[in-house]
């Protein structure tokens, strides 16, 4: 089964849905969700709803959109003290995004890059793998990887990767994993679909980052975890393998970064110990 390791049921358009979307997740093949958060609020609230339902997880922290009003020491210390639950399974998402910085709400580049390297710090003093979120900021980001990579030491994840290939094996020898969701089936994926063929299949990761990117046949709808089969199909076709390979491939290696799913699983999940 799958596992949807950046989802946002925390999402003010999926909070109506997601009692149901859990419910429903064995019947639509996926074994965990990690919802995942991209402020205090939202972060609180998947930390919340992890705490009080099976084979669901959190991932807290502060989107670079977000830097300028959420990253303050109190919200890191409260965060701090979320994070001891042991449904958090990673920081994130955090980075740098700067697609829009000529729109005045968008944080300047010096403010997200300090938010960001605050949080690698602190994710790493936690003890806890991140998940990156990076938009035209290639850059930048590789060079804050680089200069932080003592901190790097829980792993870390190129969230919805859409980077060039040609820096698939830089991100990688930094340990590196890869994720992909909807935009791999977009007619005009080709730069995502390239970049896919060079990912090492041990760091291969799935995700829907719904409510956006929503694959091909229903690009521009509301996305939801049950698509992640579609995003698990194209996978698997473009790396030439049967899916259910890719999926067991793709869900061990979630485990193998998000290394509490494991715990959790040995501690109070006894039944599925056989997937250890
Ligand atoms: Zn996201």
């Amino acid at each position: 089964m799958i596992i949807d390791t950046h989802c946002h049921l925390n999402d003010e358009r999926l909070i109506p849905h997601a009692e149901r979307i859990v419910q429903d997740m064995q019947k639509d093949g996926i074994e965990a969700l990690i919802n995942v958060g991209y402020d205090f609020l939202s972060s609180k609230q998947a930390v919340d709803f992890a705490n009080t339902h099976d084979n669901v997880y959190a991932a807290i922290g502060i989107h670079p959109d977000s830097s300028y009003t959420d990253c303050s020491e109190g919200n890191y210390e409260k965060m701090s003290i979320l994070s001891q639950s042991e449904k958090v399974v990673a920081w994130g998402e955090i980075g740098l995004d700067y697609f829009r910085l000529d729109d005045p709400k968008t944080p300047p580049k010096a403010i997200q890059k300090g938010a960001f390297i605050e949080q690698i710090e602190l994710a790493s003093m936690l003890g806890l793998p991140i998940a990156i979120h990076m938009r035209d900021a290639i850059e930048d980001t590789i060079e804050i990887l680089n200069d932080n990579s003592m901190f790097l030491g829980n792993g870390f994840v190129m969230h919805c990767y859409s980077g060039p290939k040609e820096l698939v094996k830089q991100f990688a020898d930094m340990g590196s994993y890869f994720s992909f969701g909807g935009a791999i089936t977009f007619k005009n994926a080709k730069r995502n679909v390239e970049a896919l063929k060079e990912v090492p299949l041990d760091r291969l990761l799935l995700e829907t980052d719904c409510p956006y990117m929503a694959p091909t046949p229903h690009r521009g709808e509301m996305n939801e975890p049950k698509y992640i089969s579609l995003v698990a199909e194209k996978a698997a076709e473009i790396k030439e393998m049967e899916v259910d390979k890719l999926i067991e491939i793709t869900t061990n290696n979630a485990k193998t970064l998000f290394t509490r799913i494991k715990r959790w699983k040995i501690l109070f999940m006894n039944t599925e110990i056989v997937y250890i």
